[in-house]
């Protein structure tokens, strides 16, 4: 109960300081892409950094401390504004939590983050290379797209790790 109580408070400071940096890297990631399209450079960067925008939020929304399933700050926000759908979502991540121990490599880059971005991203992994498939579109706009999210990802992981210390 205590580390629960722990994480809950823990997690709002967490939630707090990733959606600050989803904004402010939202922003700027916007800003270089206007700039890739003025100068019209290649539009494998527009992907990295889209990818990148959608890894901010994924980051801020799926966090390490996922490891936990009672008194997840996020979890428990999404049941009370989302109802049946937040509780899909925490019951999907049921077995992530209980397989992985509070604080083990779930709080490790790239190791938990990489588990982590592939248990969220797979789907769109999945409709992504079908359409690269079947439209034949260039598959190195996927790669840089994922890589996005993956970076994205990444720096929301490394502000939770540099919190937790
Ligand atoms: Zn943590």
């Amino acid at each position: 109960m205590h580390l629960a109580m722990d994480i809950m408070s823990s997690g709002y400071y967490h939630a707090k300081a990733t959606k600050k940096v989803g904004l402010v890297f939202t922003a700027l990631n916007l800003l270089l892409c206007s700039l890739i399209l003025i100068y019209q450079l290649s539009n494998q960067w527009l992907a990295l950094l889209l990818g990148a925008i959608v890894g901010l939020w994924l980051g801020h929304l799926v966090t390490p401390d996922y490891d936990v399933n009672q008194g997840n700050y996020i979890k428990r926000k999404l049941i009370i504004r989302y109802g049946l759908l937040g509780k899909l979502w925490a019951l999907y991540w049921l077995p992530y939590a209980i397989i992985q121990p509070h604080r083990g490599i779930s709080h490790t880059w790239p190791k938990g983050t990489f588990l982590r971005y592939l248990l969220t991203v797979w789907p769109l992994i999945a409709l992504l290379s079908y359409l690269v498939f079947w439209l034949q579109i260039d598959w190195l706009f996927e790669l840089s797209f994922l890589i996005g999210i993956f970076s994205g990802q990444s720096l929301q992981d490394w502000v939770h790790l540099f919190m937790d210390r």
